[in-house]
């Protein structure tokens, strides 16, 4: 595995993103929308950083159907609190062609909420197919295939505290037995 982003970086990306979030929302309340199960860790590293009155709320969605090839998505939001008239922070672990994140936007915009902003820890330069772009994003990485800090291949690899590249010898299947 070669490590990309280690630990420290990823706790000062983290802190930043939190001083940024606390300049644009004051002390007002927000609600974190987390996309699962890949911003999980974000999720837990950022709202403990967070001093503003925080209400979490987490949405799955699943497009990358636990190999490397993208595929439909599929949106499961039966979970999500009442987000009307609230300030919405949408996270997700990577913005890779962006429809993830443009799809469950626009999934949250019919419920109402005041503002709805996209936040998200990678940012894959250059493979977008999507004209928007997230409002924040902690990392900007070239276009290779990352796991780590709650990104996964085949399900594996999301405990990782850095964010690293799979290589050819961490590519074979991995078998229950
Ligand atoms: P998008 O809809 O932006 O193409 O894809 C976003 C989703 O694809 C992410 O939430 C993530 O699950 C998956 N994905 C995209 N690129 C990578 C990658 O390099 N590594 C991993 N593990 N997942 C990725
Ligand atoms: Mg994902």
């Amino acid at each position: 595995m070669k490590v990309l982003i280690r630990e420290e970086e990823i706790h000062e990306g983290i802190s930043k993103l939190a001083q940024q979030l606390h300049q644009h929302y004051g002390d007002s309340p927000l609600t974190v929308v987390a996309i699962m199960t890949g911003s999980l860790v974000m999720l837990a590293d950022l709202i403990r950083r967070l001093e503003m009155p925080v209400r979490i709320s987490l949405i799955a969605a699943s497009s990358y159907r636990g190999g490397m090839t993208s595929g439909e998505i599929e949106i499961d939001d039966s979970r999500m609190l009442d987000i009307r008239g609230r300030d919405v922070l949408l996270i997700d672990d990577i913005f890779d062609t962006g429809k993830t994140l443009v799809e469950v936007t626009a999934r949250l915009r019919k419920l109402k909420p005041k503002s709805i902003k996209t936040a998200v820890f990678l940012n894959k330069r250059g493979k977008s197919t999507v004209n928007e772009s997230p409002d924040y994003s902690v990392f900007d990485i070239p276009n290779a295939f990352v796991v780590g800090y709650g990104l996964d291949y085949q399900d594996l690899y999301r405990n990782l505290p850095y964010v690293g590249v799979l290589e050819e010898s961490d590519l074979k299947q991995h078998s229950p037995h």
